[in-house]
């Protein structure tokens, strides 16, 4: 039987795995570094509940995640979040998000006006990318070339800028939009205005206003990945943990190619293909002596660190109500706080009329100052951020708190990042067929883009191996 190594065991990998168990006509391994398996998708009990340490939400726009739910008999489970409303902490006060705004871009400008959140010369400004003429968007800008010349800078600033730091920490004058904001690419890909764009993509997509962007786990995230892992082993994979991959050779002693992936503390392990489900700048480490160029280029690609601190705190000491799913604060506030987000009021399954679960994020691309902090003294700052923001009682003692860091977690895609992964995965199928990579650094971060890249690359892994498609 055709062998194939998945290294990583993130969801990327263990899709992939997954994937390619499906005929049972594989032998799989999957080797993952860490004790257990997930990687950035991580669910521990908390205050007596299944609180998420990082991702506790799925874009339900792209189906894969729902679709591989489905599989998995967890469709069922799926929730939604229990409001859609979010507010930004702008000039001293939280302020509610207008409706109907995509990526943070309006497309209501009389809920924009009431929002309070841009004055009314940048409604005006946002207002005049209607009439401004321009071409049809091709090839690749920043957001924040797009957003500033077509809205103006106050809604990039205030509104898209924010929104997409929530995602991925990253500087969105710096974030390619076909890679990281593919809506707006496809927005003004037939005519010039955003706004018109995505209307029309919004009408297409959610006529009704009922239609979820998200959905959820009661019992969190790591429901998907543990799931995955009980099915593979299943299917017969072998999965490894506390194995780090530290290279993948090739043997051209063979008449088909075949890879050694060197493991630290083992033997090396054979294979007919490999899958290397990693973040990027460990993917350059293991292609350093078989796809140099590739692994040069890869190991550039810039990450975010970013820590999230999990508090709960008595409800009667927030002097504000929790009507929302949480809010965002913009780089220019200065705060160390980057957000927060009101778990047990986003999600059902977490609410508690005694105690309330905040889910406070720090770290942005450019600032390390959370990372630098010990947890004491991180959660000490945060506690006076949240006092600051949401009338947080400054003398509250947290029921339970929970650190978790998340070094070099969030890839950041400069313009041309997509032109430059189809030229790697071209430059891998000459240098090493059979070997192929995926992961958040390479088509996106989001959980069902990891999903969809993940199908892909079995499929690829398949081709080489002439095995039927999945
Ligand atoms: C704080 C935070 C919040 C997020 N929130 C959301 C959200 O709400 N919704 C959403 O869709 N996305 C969210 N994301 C993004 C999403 O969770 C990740 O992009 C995605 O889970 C990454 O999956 P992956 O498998 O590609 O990579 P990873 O999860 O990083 O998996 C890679 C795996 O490879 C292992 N590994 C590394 N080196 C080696 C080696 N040498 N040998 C063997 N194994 C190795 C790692 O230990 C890890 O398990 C969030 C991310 C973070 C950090």
């Amino acid at each position: 039987m055709a062998s194939v190594v998945i290294v990583g065991g993130g969801i990327s990998g263990l899709t992939a795995a997954f994937e390619l168990a499906r005929h049972g006509d594989v032998e799989i391994t999957v080797l993952e570094a860490d004790s257990r398996l997930g990687g950035k998708i991580w669910t521990t009990p908390f205050a007596g509940r299944a609180v998420d340490c990082a991702a506790d939400a799925f874009l339900a726009r792209v189906p894969e995640a729902i679709e591989l739910c489905g599989e998995l008999g967890l469709r069922e489970h799926l929730v939604t979040p229990a409001t859609s409303r979010a507010f930004v902490y702008c000039d001293g006060a939280l302020r509610a998000f207008p409706e109907r705004t995509v990526l943070g871009v309006p497309t209501d400008l009389e809920a924009l006006a009431a929002s309070g959140l841009v004055s009314e010369e940048g409604v005006a400004r946002a207002a005049e990318d209607l009439t401004m003429p321009g071409e049809p968007w091709r090839g690749d800008e920043s957001v924040g070339a797009l957003v500033r010349r077509r809205l103006g800078d106050e809604v990039f600033e205030r509104l898209v800028a924010p929104l997409l730091s929530g995602v991925n920490a990253g500087d969105a004058d710096e974030l390619s939009v076909a890679a990281g904001a593919p809506q707006l690419a496809e927005a003004v890909r037939e005519q010039p205005s955003l706004i018109a764009g995505l209307r029309e993509q919004l009408a297409r997509t959610r006529p009704d206003p009922g239609t979820p962007v998200f959905y959820g786990l009661p019992t969190g995230t790591q429901t998907l990945t543990d799931a995955l892992a009980h099915e593979l082993g299943r299917r017969g994979a072998r999965i490894v943990t506390g194995a780090r991959a530290t290279a993948v050779d090739r043997h051209r002693a063979h008449a088909t190619s075949r890879f050694a992936v060197r493991v630290a503390s083992a033997d090396p392990i054979e294979a007919d293909a490999v899958v290397l489900a990693t973040p990027d700048f460990v993917t350059a480490e293991l292609l350093g002596s078989i796809a140099p160029g590739v692994a040069a280029e890869l190991g550039e690609v810039p990450y975010s660190s970013v820590v999230m601190v999990t508090l709960a705190v008595p409800r009667a000491a927030i002097g504000r109500p929790l009507d929302g799913s949480g809010f965002l604060v913009p780089r220019a506030e200065g705060l160390l706080l980057t957000g927060c987000s009101w778990a047990s009021s986003k999600w059902a399954h977490l609410d508690d009329p005694e105690v309330a679960v905040l889910r406070a994020s720090a770290g942005r691309f450019d600032d390390r100052r959370a990372l630098e902090l010990d947890d004491a003294d991180l959660v000490e700052a945060l506690l006076a951020d949240l006092a600051t923001t949401m009338a947080l009682d400054p003398s509250v003692s947290p029921v339970a708190t929970r650190v978790s860091r998340w070094p070099r977690s969030l890839p950041q895609f400069r313009p041309g990042h997509l032109e430059r992964v189809s030229r790697w995965r071209a430059e891998l199928d000459t240098e090493c067929a059979g070997l192929t990579a995926l992961g958040a650094g390479w088509d996106g971060l989001g959980i069902p883009a990891c999903i969809r890249q993940a199908r892909a690359a079995a499929e690829r892994a398949r081709r080489h191996l002439a095995l039927p498609s999945s």
